[in-house]
């Protein structure tokens, strides 16, 4: 376990910048409460605090005894809190310079500024949470859509630990019945251990498979999507952005080539956090303005994780056919819009005219199709039409790079012992494999690494 400071206290303003209804300064370490009491006046008389209880009370300027505001104090005592630390929170009105002073005579106090995610790292350091339930801490409160927030909470609540822990229980079996060979390297592993061994390994394999086939759908509901509505202009993009937002914020009219600017929003399409990027029509044109937007147009579609390609009911035009070819077969869709105009035998033909491309017909109109559009967009992300995931899921690169990495160590393991390979040699791919499920918990992760998942935290978190 890493070492810091344990003398050291930190502090921070927890809330928001700006104002708000309350805002709350956090303090961890040894020399919370007495900080906090150089400030804290209660209304009625303490000697002690008791561990979660709220007192009411006041914040007095130490120097010239002036009232800076009326507050509720708590006092978590260590390691009954978040940091296992003694941690005081003190709750008091949301403006600027209430929480600025605070701070200010928490400073001088003898407290230092937490830096970001500080307090979550001590969580960690302290061995109350390990490093998959530390990130769950940030994914919740970047939670986009309320599946993104199930994912992160299940693994808050440990459910990747866990699965990482059985994982390890498995290599430590292998490990230990190799062991007793390492000693005598002459000596052949009797069948049964042999089995017992690969078999160990087999089963932990088979959780990290698990675990990884879960990662590009976990990597979506974490961060989300970027689709593209592009076509021709009037072809509707505006339109099927503005009823998918059910507000109307895209500018709609019928002059070709008004939507000049991209117009980015996030919607909730199932659970994924779908970020909607309307842009220009694509046109060959001489105008600069529309010029730039036909330049970031492009820009968006090479970017986009998936491309809603739309048309009216004039079909595709040769320009059309160009845009569609350049784009990825499993991330386009073709989008019929403006049915209401054309007969079935119409659309029909439409269809036909693009083989090998995912199609949906729509009236934006009469306000037909839009279900089956998010459907069909959910399923060519999601690789499958249910709305439920396994429990345990992985969302990060990092978890995913880890596991990949485990999984050669254990498939050269199984390896070795097919081909009666030195014992040693054996064990070794073992204890790499576990030393990559520990960078997943954090034991085993170098130590700037954990640095950068910390950074990426807010201040007071
Ligand atoms: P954009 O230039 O591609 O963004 O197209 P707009 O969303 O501005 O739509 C162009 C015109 O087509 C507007 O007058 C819309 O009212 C009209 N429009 C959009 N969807 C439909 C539809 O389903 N049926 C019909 N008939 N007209 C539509």
């Amino acid at each position: 376990m890493k070492v810091y400071d344990h003398e050291d206290t930190i502090a921070a303003i927890s809330t928001p910048a700006g104002e708000g209804g309350i805002g709350i300064i956090r303090i961890s370490g040894p020399r919370s409460l007495s900080a906090a009491l150089n400030l804290f006046k209660p209304k009625n008389i303490k000697s002690t605090y008791e561990s979660h209880r709220l007192y009411l009370g006041e914040l007095i300027n130490p120097a010239d005894k002036t009232v800076i505001d009326e507050c509720l104090l708590t006092y978590m005592k260590s390691p009954n809190s978040f940091t296992k630390e003694d941690v005081v929170e003190i709750h008091c009105h949301g403006g600027t310079v209430v929480l600025q002073s605070v701070m200010e005579f928490l400073l001088r106090a003898g407290v230092r500024d937490a830096s970001p995610g500080e307090f979550t790292k001590r969580a960690f350091l302290n061995g109350r949470i390990d490093l998959s339930q530390a990130e769950a801490v940030i994914d919740i409160i970047r939670a986009k859509t309320d599946r993104s927030l199930r994912v992160a909470q299940i693994q808050l609540k440990g459910g990747l630990k866990e699965a990482l822990g059985t994982v390890r229980d498995h290599l430590v079996e292998a490990l230990s019945l190799l062991e007793a060979y390492i000693d005598f390297p002459e000596e052949d592993i009797d069948p049964a251990s042999f089995r017992s061994i690969d078999e160990a390994i087999e089963k932990a394999l088979i959780i990290g498979n698990k675990l990884l086939i879960t990662y590009e759908e976990g990597r979506i509901i974490r961060e989300g999507i970027h689709v593209v509505i592009a076509g021709r202009p009037n072809v509707g993009k505006s339109s099927l952005l503005n009823t998918l937002l059910r507000e109307k914020r895209a500018i709609v009219t019928s002059l070709p080539g008004t939507t000049r600017d991209i117009i980015e929003e996030v919607i909730n399409i199932k659970g994924i956090p779908v970020n909607l990027i309307d842009t220009a029509g694509i046109r060959d044109t001489v105008d600069i303005i529309e010029e730039e937007g036909i330049r970031r147009t492009r820009e968006k579609l090479e970017q986009a994780d998936l491309v809603l390609y739309m048309v009216d009911e004039e079909g595709l035009h040769e320009s059309d056919k160009d845009s569609l070819k350049v784009l990825k077969s499993d991330r386009k869709i073709l989008v019929i819009n403006k049915t209401d105009l054309l007969t079935s035998g119409e659309i029909d033909k439409i269809k036909t005219s693009t083989p090998g491309i995912i199609s949906v017909s729509l009236s934006i109109s009469n306000k037909e199709g839009i279900d089956t559009l998010k459907d069909v967009l959910y399923e060519t992300l999601m690789h499958h039409s249910s709305d439920t995931s396994p429990d345990v899921i992985i969302s990060r690169k990092r978890h995913k790079v880890a596991l990949e990495e485990a999984e050669v160590f254990l498939q050269a393991a199984r390896q070795g012992l097919v081909e009666n390979s030195p014992y040693e040699l054996i064990s070794i791919d073992i204890k790499d494999a576990l030393g990559k499920i520990g960078e997943v918990a954090g034991d085993t992760t170098p130590e700037h690494i954990l640095n950068k998942i910390f950074s990426d935290f807010c201040i007071g978190k």
